[in-house]
């Protein structure tokens, strides 16, 4: 089975329909979305309507869901990110409210296990280095774990006899998952705001058969995506961030 693993839209609809073309033309069967489905973006309402109509999809909250609905504390982010999760809030309906309401911060005895920060914190914690995804693999016995948030694709190892290892994940590259051998966190990069410095949207198809991963880079209509972040007034920021994917 091929299953596409995303993460981080960000109310980016542009992004998001070009990665799930591009996940139908790969032949996946299933969906993950691993979180901040909403927040930055100018296309909140449509993205999750998007999402709801997927079939076979799993979705879990990010931090960004959680503020929009009011329940993870907007204090925590900075101003630019503060005033876009108000704006969002705003903008959904009693509906798309509930999704948000309802989303689970993390699945629970699952393998794959999916979180949106890290297994210690499915939230809020940045898995950027090998010892911080080290207390991941202490605190749970998956072997498999999907995560988001830092919007960077990369992938942590942690071999059965050894430490862990982390490396950054190329553009149409499978990398195997090392099964018997090693347990790994895998992060698909961010579909609506790329941090890696390739603007494009990314997101993974995990072939659980051949047991590898590949993360597919997506280009797609920044400039509407950007109009439309302008045009709602939400930061500048916001819209010019996207050309650069940073
Ligand atoms: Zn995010």
């Amino acid at each position: 089975m091929r299953i596409a693993v995303l993460s981080d839209i960000h109310s980016n609809l542009e992004a998001l329909d070009a990665v799930l073309a591009r996940a139908r033309a790969e032949d996946a069967e299933r969906v993950y979305v691993l979180g901040d489905s909403v927040g930055y973006g100018a296309d909140p309402a449509a993205v999750l309507e998007r999402l709801s109509s997927l079939e076979d999809a799993t979705l879990i909250a990010g931090n960004h869901d959680l503020a929009a609905v009011g329940r993870f504390d907007a204090r925590w982010f900075n101003s630019v990110a503060a005033e876009a999760i108000v704006w969002t809030g705003e903008q959904l309906s009693g509906e798309a409210r509930a999704l948000l309401d309802e989303l689970p911060s993390r699945t629970d005895g699952t393998d794959p296990l999916l979180v949106h920060g890290s297994v210690v914190d499915p939230v809020a914690e940045y898995v950027t280095n090998e010892r911080i995804a080290g207390a991941s693999f202490a605190a749970e016995a998956f072997d498999l774990c999907f995560f988001g948030h830092t919007h960077l694709p990369m992938m942590f190892t942690k071999r059965h006899d050894g430490g862990v290892r982390g490396e950054q994940l190329a553009d149409a590259t499978p990398v195997s998952l090392a099964d018997g051998v090693a347990r790994v966190m895998v992060n698909p990069g961010s579909v609506g705001q790329p941090r890696d410095g390739d603007p494009r949207a990314s997101f993974l198809i995990w072939d659980t058969t051949a047991g590898s991963v590949t993360v597919l880079r997506v280009p797609y209509e920044i400039e509407t995506a950007q109009a439309k972040i302008r045009d709602a007034g939400l930061p500048g920021v916001l819209a010019d961030r996207l050309a650069l994917g940073r």
